[in-house]
């Protein structure tokens, strides 16, 4: 569904993906983590193009990553993104902040996405805010709205980047169990998070990342339980 090979991305002179090699399978989890500057967010701003990279390849579906054009606003538009910063229009409703996309670029008939949208907030537990703006929103429903905005364009996979970590603690559960309820759905997902129980419940797969590499990849249970090298190790003993 999405994969990297040998993917290499500089900013000036740091070199911020070395090499970076992974495949997300359709209907797997997949959560990213890693200190902070490793480079978990560039990573997932490279699958939809929001960063160029210096070598390697990127394939959707066995497709090379559209450079350009309308080929990569398909693109995007299929791979939902979540980002820390809940980036809803401000200002808008929740409501048409879920309707633009489907509207403008899918081209679905007002009233038919403004139905989808309406059962799609209801989904993550917010129907009850369509008519607000961002603003009168709590942290955490403005993010399970941003969510079902994601999801209003049929996303074939979703990225999420720290999609908690701006929320106060109260908040979070609430964005996990929407996380949740989709994996268990069998979105295709890769989610950069510092969740260490979510990870274990939810992923199928973990990749650890440090300084611009992929360190170690494994089941949950065996990198929680079993962290190879020492960087892991190290990591996960200053997060327990
Ligand atoms: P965090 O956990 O803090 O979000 P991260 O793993 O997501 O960290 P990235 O944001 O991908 O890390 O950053 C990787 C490295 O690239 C860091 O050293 C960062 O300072 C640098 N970097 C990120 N974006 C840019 C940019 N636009 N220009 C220059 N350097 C950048
Ligand atoms: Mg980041």
């Amino acid at each position: 569904m999405i994969e990297l090979k040998n993917v290499n991305k500089h900013y000036g002179e740091l070199h911020v993906l070395k090499d970076v090699s992974l495949s997300v399978r359709q209907g797997e989890v997949v959560v990213i983590i890693g200190p902070s500057g490793s480079g978990k967010s560039t990573l997932c701003r490279t699958i939809n193009r929001l960063e160029t990279i210096d070598s390697g390849e990127i394939l959707i579906e066995g497709e090379p990553l559209p450079q350009e054009g309308k080929k990569l606003a398909g693109l995007r538009s299929r791979i939902g993104m979540v980002f820390q910063s809940f980036n809803l229009f401000a200002h808008m409703s929740i409501l048409d902040n879920v309707t633009l996309a489907p509207t403008d670029v899918l081209k679905v008939p007002r009233k038919k996405a403004q139905a989808e949208a309406m059962k799609l907030l209801e989904r993550v537990g917010v129907a009850d805010q369509a008519n607000k703006v961002p603003a009168q929103l709590s942290g955490g429903q403005q993010q399970r709205a941003a969510i079902a905005r994601a999801l209003a364009m049929h996303p074939k996979a979703m990225l999420f980047d720290e999609p908690t970590s701006a929320l106060d603690p109260e908040m979070i559960g609430e964005v996990l169990n929407v996380m949740t309820e989709l994996a268990s759905e069998g979105m295709t997902m890769l989610i950069v998070t510092h969740e260490m129980n979510f990870a274990r419940q939810v992923a199928d797969r973990v990749i650890f990342m440090d300084d611009g590499k992929i360190v170690e990849e494994n089941t949950p249970e065996e990198f929680f339980e079993h962290p190879v090298s020492e960087r892991a190790q190290n990591f996960l003993s200053t997060i327990r």
